[in-house]
Parts: structure tokens; sequence; C-alpha cells
């Protein structure tokens, strides 16, 4: 679920392995551990807690295990068992010759530890991983072959896993693989690196072999072998990587998640650059292979995503609805997996993710597919399973998202939903021509206006401190805006831990407005168009009861300043637009109250930036 990194090679390994997991920290964890090898003898070091803790544990012995030019590193999200040190990987064996690090869940993790158990294994810790450690061992002590233990033991295992593994009596050698979990290799001179995540390893080497499901590779530093479960020998593709080391700095922001708030404008211009040339001509989408005939006979579309992306899904479902005549369901990839949907080959199931990872969403676009729908994949990452599984794919272009609160993405995928909306409204003829130039008339005007908005944070950061006590926060909207209602609600939860709901105004009378006092603030998200005096309406109700009153708005109405204690103005635009420029306002009151609170802005507890398992 977190992070691995490995490495093999002539250098010391120990800075690689912990600076590829401080790369990896975004992910969000909850303890980190690495193995290496001194002197012919395999060695755990492991932490609770931040990496410190663990940086602290190996600079004491600094000297020591800066000898070993091999190891394996592991920051943990917890699945199975409590964030404690014995839970931290590496695993081991009885006889502590084999360190292994896992990402994900071993499903029959129980039967396999009766089993194990019984065979003489002694458990140390709570956790699913430490079986495949003993698995391999005692697969070792039968073959004499790591690479053949780890083959045969991920015969038995089932579940989701990226595995990274050495064996105190097989000199520099790393054995990974992987199944519903990813994983890369890393090619240098003499050296090879292995893990989760390109961040772990862009600082020194831009080539790389991504390995596919239950393909098992064995890495020296001299040499690499890629073979499947049936021990077929499979050639080896490379690739570029697209990162650059600098994306992972702060560039002098206090937070990684406030620099991502700031690159938005920049990150609209790289979405739409290439695909939206100009307001008379059709939008280019060459990788979305959605004919005029297959549009034709589409019954219906199902967007399914989780978390952040969920919202930018519900955009686009009345993006798409609008423009395009085309029944849209959105639902969580979570549900979706677990009942009978309906979908043939003429569904389109369009997939929203981040990370292009996520376990739920990766479920749901393989059950559409294997239906014959067609596949179309949203992701900020190219080079992820969904992307590689996708039939048409929309990259995203938002950069690396270091902050575990997603927004630069968020905005990106929005954005990726106006293009794919124009698009098919464009080859299916289905939206009128002058309507469609505003929308890409505005789209092109967008950065600028968020720029507008970010010059303006200081009133944000004085409402932030206004309501950084409240307990519990409500934001309402209709309409298009309604995901962003959600969204500035996740966005204040994940990071501030309060207590915040988005409803649809409509809504607020018909339950929630129970729970409305002079302690509750309310934020009516107001922008100018078809809604605009339904959700002022709705906010003179909660006014009337005497809700704390926050306005976000791009109306110049002097006398919202009546109704509410406090309005946020943004500059004037069109309302199908808006859900844009609206979030950006959200994203820094969530995280100008984290801040103002203490919290870990771009850590935030329990969560983790890629979520790999169901
Ligand atoms: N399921 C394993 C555990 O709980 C691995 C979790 C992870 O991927 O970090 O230890």
């Amino acid at each position: 679920m977190c992070g691995i990194v490995g490495y093999v090679g002539e250098k010391s390994a120990l800075d690689i392995l912990l600076e590829g997991l401080t790369n990896l920290e975004y992910r969000g964890y909850d303890s980190a551990g690495i193995a290496v090898n001194v002197k012919g003898k395999v060695e755990l070091y492991k932490a609770e807690g931040k990496l410190q803790n663990l940086k602290n544990i190996t600079n004491e012995n600094r000297e020591h295990i800066s000898q070993s030019v091999i190891g394996i590193g592991h920051i943990r999200w917890a699945t199975h068992g409590a964030p404690t040190t014995a839970n931290a990987h590496p695993h081991s064996c009885n006889c502590g010759r084999v360190a292994i690090v896992h990402n994900g869940i071993i499903e029959n993790y129980k039967e396999l530890r009766v089993k194990l158990e019984k065979q003489g294994c002694v458990f140390r810790s709570q956790t699913d991983t430490e079986t495949v450690a003993h698995l391999v061992a005692s697969k070792y002590a039968e073959t004499n072959d790591l690479t053949e233990a780890v083959r045969l033991a991920t015969k038995e295992i089932e579940g989701a896993y990226a595995l990274a593994v050495i064996h105190q009596d097989v000199k520099n050698t790393i054995v990974a693989t992987r199944r519903n979990a990813p994983l890369l290799v890393g090619i240098g001179e003499n050296e090879y690196y292995v893990a989760s995540d390109v961040p772990a390893i862009i600082k020194y080497t831009k080539k790389a072999m991504y390995l596919d499901d239950n393909q098992i590779v064995t890495l020296t530093p001299s040499s690499m072998k890629l073979i499947d479960t049936d021990n077929n020998e499979l050639s080896q593709k490379y690739e570029e990587l697209p990162w650059e080391p600098v994306a992972l700095s702060k560039m002098g922001y206090k937070h990684f998640m406030l620099k991502e708030i700031h690159e938005q404008p920049d990150v609209v211009r790289n979405v739409l650059a290439g695909k939206l040339r100009a307001i008379d001509e059709n939008i280019i989408l060459k990788e979305v292979k959605l004919d005029k005939d297959t549009l034709k006979n589409l019954n219906r579309i199902q967007i399914v995503a989780c978390g952040t992306s969920l919202h930018a899904a519900m955009v686009g479902k009345y993006l798409i609805e609008d423009l395009c005549d085309i029944a849209v369901d959105v639902e969580p990839s979570s549900e979706y997996i677990y009942r009978k949907t309906v979908g043939d080959k003429n569904t389109l199931v369009i997939g929203v993710s981040q990370s292009g990872e996520t376990a739920d969403t990766i479920t749901a676009i393989r059950q559409a597919k294997a239906r014959g729908s067609h596949i179309l994949i949203v992701t900020n990452r190219p080079d992820s399973t969904m992307a590689r599984e996708a039939d048409s794919l929309i990259p995203v272009s938002a950069g690396i998202e270091v902050s575990v609160a997603a927004t630069k993405s968020y905005i990106a995928q929005v954005i990726s939903f106006y293009l794919l909306a124009i698009h098919i409204a464009e080859i299916k003829e289905s939206a009128n021509k002058s309507e469609l130039e505003t929308i890409k008339r505005e789209l092109i005007l967008l950065p600028q206006k968020l720029e507008k908005v970010l010059s303006h944070k200081e009133e944000i950061q004085l409402c932030a401190k206004k309501f950084a006590n409240s307990k519990d926060f409500i934001f309402i909207a209709r309409g298009i805006n309604f995901p962003t209602a959600l969204e500035g609600a996740l966005k204040l939860k994940e990071i501030s831990y309060i207590n915040a709901t988005g409803y649809t105004a409509g809504e607020l009378k018909h339950g929630p407005i129970a729970m409305l006092d002079e302690s509750m603030p309310v934020l009516s998200i107001l922008m100018k168009g078809k809604v605009y005096d339904k959700i002022l309406s709705n906010s003179e109700e909660a006014k009337a009861r005497n809700a704390r009153m926050i306005a976000l708005t791009d109306s110049d109405d002097s006398k919202l300043n009546e109704l509410f204690e406090v309005v946020i103005r943004l500059p004037e635009i069109n309302e199908t637009l808006s859900p844009v420029l609206a979030i950006v306002p959200l994203q820094l009151l969530a995280y100008y109250i984290a801040e103002f609170l203490g919290k870990d802005v771009d850590q935030p507890r329990n969560l983790a930036k890629s979520v790999t398992v169901e």
C-alpha cells in the first residue's frame, strides 16, 4: 500500500534507501524500516512513526551500515497489525537469513500462517506480510535458489503485492515481483534500483522497466533477469522516466500542498496545451478513441472513482449530460465492484484516478472491460496500471503531486472533463457551437483568473483564523458546484480533522438544518447563474437558524455583506466553468485552518496518497 525501495550495486545502499523512502513519504505511512547485508549478514533496522525515527537509529550505526552495497527499504501503511516497530517491514524468518518488504495485502495469510506455524515457523508480528518471509525461507531451503523460492511462494499467496526480497546466502541479489501493486526497476551503471514509485529513484536514474503482474525480476549489480511465474524468460522493455527531481522540492513554500495549490494556473495551461488550440478549432484528444459511430451507439456512461477523483467525476457528469446528451452515472469504485452493474459494449466506462493505481478503480474497470465496455482513463500517471489497461486515455499532466491532499490533480481532472465533454459534443454535434466557443474562451482565460484568486489569499487566511476552532463545518451549493461543496468539505476533513460535510443547498431543509445554531459555520458557494437565487434563499434559511454564514461568490452585490459574516469574492466567471475557480479558496481555507491548528498538512494522519488496497 505504501512504499518500497531497493538498491543493489557498488555504492553504499544506506543513503540511497533513506533518500528513496523520504521521497515516498508523501504517500502517507506509519512506520519504516530497512534491511542491509553487512559482511555477509542480513540486518534489519525498523522504527514506528516518522522516518526520522529510523534515521536516528541508523545514524547511531552509520559507519557499520554504510558498508552494505545492497538493501531494501519500506514505509508501511498498516493494513494488518498495529503500526508498531515489530510490525514494521522488513520481515524475516526463523533463521533471520531472509528479509522481505511488501506493499499490499496477502489475503490468505491466516491459512498460510497456520500451516507455517505447524512447520515450526515462529511469528514475531501480526502482519500478513510475515507469512511470505517464512514461505520464501522454506522454499529456499528446498531449492537453494532465491528466484525459484520467490516464484514458488507466489504460487501459494493470494491477494495484492509488490515484494522485494534479499537472502543472506545469495550475495548481492534482490528478487522482486508484483501482482496488483505497482513496482518498477531503475537501471543504472552496474547497479539496479527497485521501487514502488518513481520519486524514490528519480534522482539516480531516468531509465526504468515497469514490472507487469506476475513477473519476477532478479537483480545483481551486473545483471537483470525477468521471468514469469511459469519460469519463462521474458524480454525487457525500458522506458524513460518523465519526472524531474525538482518536482519534489517545496520551492520555498512551507508545504507541498501550498506549492501545489499555487501551481494550478500552470497546470490548467499544461492540460489545455495542444488540446485546445483556438476557440474556433475542435478539441484534440488524440488518445481518446471514440468515433462518431461508437458515440452514437452509446447507451450510457459510467464514471468510477474514489475520493477527490470522485468529485472531479461528478463535475464531469454535469458537463457531459449538459453538452453531450448522454446519461452519466457516477459511482465510488468500491461500491461499483460488489453489485450487479448494468452495462455492455455500448457503455463507456471512465475511470478517474490521480495515481492510476487505486485498487478499487482498477477492479471496477477490469470488470467493465470484461463485459465489453470501452474503458477511458483520466489519470495523472500515464505510466500507471490503469493507463496501460485503457482503451482510451486522457493524461491530466498535473506533474507529480506530493501532498496527500489532492489539489492540482483535481483541477487537472476537472479540466480534462471539460475537454472530453466538448470533444464528445463536437463529434456528436450535440451542443450549440456558440455555447462550446464560450466555454473554450473561458477555459483559455481561466489561468489568469486563478492567479487573481491566489493573489488575494490574505482574506482567506483571515477567514481561516476566524473559523479554525469550529468543531463542524457545512458547505452548501447547487448544480455544478455541488461537487465543489463536497470537495471543499473533504479537503477540510483530510487535513484539519474537522467534521465537514457538503450538502446540496436544497437538501439542507430536509434534515441537516436541525444541526444549525450559532456555533455552526455554513459556507455557501454562490456563483452567478441558474441557481444563484435559490442558494441565496437557502442561505437565508440557514441564517434564520443563527448559523455563521460565509459566502464564496463572484457577485458584487453589496447586500451580501448583511447576510454573510464573511464574503470571499471571486472574479466573475461563466457558471459552467465556476467549479474550477470556486474550489481554490476552499483548498486554501482548509490549508490555512490546518496550518493554524498545527496539523501535519502534507501527511495527514491515517491517509495514504495512493490507495492500492481494496
Ligand atoms: N499488509 C502489509 C502490512 O500491513 C503491508 C502494508 C503496506 O503496504 O504498507 O504490514
